[in-house]
């Protein structure tokens, strides 16, 4: 849990190393996020994700890292690969499966309509 006492938090894992692992590490507990949620997802060859499913309030983004596969959105089933980013509405049914090497993927969700501003808009440069 972030302690509140530094402007960040820092963890490490090795699931980018270990494709073809089935592993699921949820971040927001060990970097104490509050506006996100983001795990890192590890799936064996052939594996179907764990559930198909929708969300009441968060999109979420899948970044694949590593490995190949597919996805489901709606019935619509497409390729994914290390590159690939897939945005889902929360109303869309979802499920992912591995291919042959297995899938290396990491998904944050967040609030569909919570970001008020982009990136370049909320930035401040400071000096040092
Ligand atoms: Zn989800």
């Amino acid at each position: 849990m972030a302690t509140g006492e530094k402007n960040y938090s820092m963890m490490h894992v090795d699931t980018f190393a270990r494709l073809g692992e089935a592993s699921r590490i949820e971040t927001g507990e060990e970097l104490g996020l509050t506006g996100c949620a983001v795990s890192v997802n590890s799936l064996p060859a052939g594996q179907v994700s764990a559930f198909l499913h929708t969300h009441k309030l968060n999109e979420e983004v899948y970044i694949v890292i590593n490995g190949d596969g597919t996805f489901k959105v709606d019935g619509d089933e497409f390729p994914i690969k290390a590159g690939s980013l897939v945005r889902v509405a929360p109303a869309g049914q979802r499920g992912i499966n591995a291919g042959d090497a297995g899938l290396v993927y990491l998904c944050i969700q967040a609030q569909e309509g919570s970001l008020t501003q982009h990136s370049h808009a909320d930035g401040v440069i400071v000096e040092g």
